[in-house]
């Protein structure tokens, strides 16, 4: 009898498959299986043996999960972690948890962003994070709480979070609305995956013209947020970070103390481009000083900086393209953290659309795209990460421009070949290796960075070829005055990051999440931010890294954990 998966998990307990999972697991544990080979063969002896096709790691997992529930084994974390599946989404330590918001108009006139009816600005109906957010109604509670179950049922530990909002304009949004919505992504991180006593549901607000009234709601609302956020910072689901996404002309540095406010400590900035010809050809509505402006504030805010920049943009040259990335990285006027490239790509709902159609816009050939993006992996800094090579677009809305939806795999492996490698963060982090601190060396490299210097340090390996952790500390100019006084002639440190598989917070096994690295890197900073004559350094720290810090002899003050020096 060959029993087939295609049925829901519980109507197999009918084909006693109950009874063979539990047999496998425990087969498994005797054998000790210890990676994902010694998994596949224990499968297919099962498999002939009782003649079934062999259920999914996650069908197994929780299998094992209920076993341990009930006691009948011990806890196992080593064959959990052999049954996770799609690894990669958390190997950089950190589950990242994206949300959108709600269908909401942007004040751009981009002629190549789609704007498809009840889809957020930007997005398409046909992109699988969209459909997971419009099927739950762009829901901010259950939006995070499916993601967090989901992470879970595919044996992920969710207690290191980052949560990502995506959508139009954030800053744009009324602001009424913003504070509800991550009132209600804490909430759900605060719930995590229990099923009783969640955080009483509040009603999204109206939009209230009447200014006493609404006055009177934001109030309510921040102190809310507030203590959902205090709440989150023992939550079994933290938030370690979060980002949100905004254009460069509605930065100042009210709209960055706000942001900041709300929790957020990284941004991602459309930028795009950095030539106002071309700005203006794709009615961007801004220009590059906006974008000069933005930078700065928010790194003397000590946020972490992600640009959207998009090659192939209506009037642009693959040369000009190439100028572009050159000065973005070299020019101190730019100097983002990390980088999102999407090159333009024509969909339906876009103005470009009908530019395309009839033969006012041509999308650059497959090849000519390929060799840009190769040169700008080659130019790209080792302080630098780049996040994304493509947009995630299915094919089927691609209506003109590159639609090899796995470039970043192919540039890859061409780059390989030809024996070069990329020295951006993402392709060189650690992923899970364990390492002895004397394989690893301590690098710091210094540039200028919008007036300011930034101190890149890092530990990697003995080649420079794998990064093991790193610390961004920003001597910002010495001031009179800061938009944010508590930052006032302050050292700051932006990112403290080390890489490895992550591991429920309260069970290290010694990995490297957990190895020292940070606190090295964190009393390395100090001893720099000190020689050069700092009072203090202050961290721009996620909500639920707060206690990290207070170990450290930080203390919150103005959403910033500070500390004498
Ligand atoms: S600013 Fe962003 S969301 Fe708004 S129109 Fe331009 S690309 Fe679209
Ligand atoms: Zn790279």
């Amino acid at each position: 009898m060959i029993v087939r998966y295609y049925y829901p998990y519980k109507q197999l307990n009918f084909y006693g498959v109950n009874t063979i999972l539990t047999q496998f697991i425990k087969t498994a544990l005797k054998e000790k299986v210890a990676d994902p080979e010694e998994l596949r063969n224990l499968k297919s002896r099962f498999a002939k043996k009782y003649q079934v096709d062999f259920p999914s790691n996650s069908i197994i997992l929780r299998k094992l999960r209920q076993l341990i529930k009930a006691k009948a084994l011990p806890e196992n974390s080593e064959l959990i972690s052999v049954l996770r599946i799609r690894k990669i989404r958390t190997l950089s330590g950190i589950a990242s948890i994206g949300v959108h918001t709600k269908p909401l108009p942007c004040p751009g006139k981009c002629i190549y962003c789609p704007a498809e009816a009840r889809m957020p600005k930007s997005y398409l109906s046909t992109q699988p994070a969209v459909i997971r957010s419009s099927t739950l109604r762009f829901d901010p509670y259950r939006m995070v709480r499916t993601r967090l179950k989901a992470y879970h049922q595919n044996g992920h530990a969710t207690d290191k979070c980052e949560l990502i909002v995506m959508g139009g304009t954030w800053s744009y949004h009324d602001p009424l609305y913003q504070i509800w919505f991550l009132k209600r992504c804490f909430d759900a991180f605060n719930d995590g995956l229990k099923e009783k006593n969640l955080t009483r549901k509040i009603k999204e607000p109206a939009v209230y013209r009447d200014s006493v009234k609404r006055k009177k709601i934001e109030t309510r609302l921040w102190r809310a947020l507030r203590a959902a956020q205090r709440k989150n910072e023992k939550a079994s689901s933290r938030v370690v970070g979060l980002t949100l996404e905004t254009r460069p002309d509605f930065v100042s540095t009210k709209e960055v103390v706000r942001m900041r406010n709300l929790g957020a400590t990284r941004v991602e900035i459309g930028v795009q481009s950095i030539h106002n010809e071309i700005l203006d050809l794709n009615k961007r509505g801004h220009q590059v000083a906006a974008t000069v402006k933005a930078t700065r504030l928010f790194k003397d805010a000590g946020f972490k900086i992600t640009y959207h920049l998009m090659p192939g943009l209506y009037g642009s040259t693959p040369k000009k393209d190439f100028a572009m990335f050159r000065t973005i990285f070299s020019n101190s006027d730019f100097q983002p953290d990390q980088i999102k490239i999407y090159p333009t790509l024509v969909t339906k709902y876009s103005k470009l659309y009908a530019m395309w159609k009839n033969g006012q816009y041509r999308p650059y050939r497959d090849q000519a795209l390929k060799n840009l993006l190769k040169q700008i992996k080659m130019l790209c800094p080792p302080y630098v990460r780049i996040a994304r090579l493509f947009r995630d677009i299915p094919k089927q809305s691609i209506q003109g421009g590159m639609n090899i939806t796995n470039i970043r795999q192919i540039i890859q492996q061409e780059l390989n070949t030809a024996g070069k490698q990329c020295r951006c963060i993402r392709c060189r982090e650690a992923r899970g290796r364990i390492v002895k601190l004397n394989d690893a060396r301590l690098v710091k490299r210094e540039y200028s960075a919008s007036g300011g210097k930034e101190i890149f340090i890092s530990f990697e390996s003995r080649d420079f070829s794998t990064i093991f952790a790193f610390c961004r500390l920003r001597l910002p100019q010495k001031s009179d005055a800061h938009f944010i006084p508590v930052l006032q002639n302050a050292a700051i440190i932006r990112e403290l990051h080390t890489y490895g598989e992550l591991m429920p917070i309260a069970k290290s096994n010694g990995k490297i999440q957990h190895s020292g690295f940070g606190k090295r890197l964190m009393a390395i900073a100090e001893s720099i931010a000190q020689n050069k004559s700092y009072k203090k350094i202050a961290v721009i720290s996620g909500i639920g890294v707060r206690p990290y810090y207070r170990k450290l002899g930080y203390k919150l003050k103005d959403e910033y954990m500070v500390r004498g020096l």
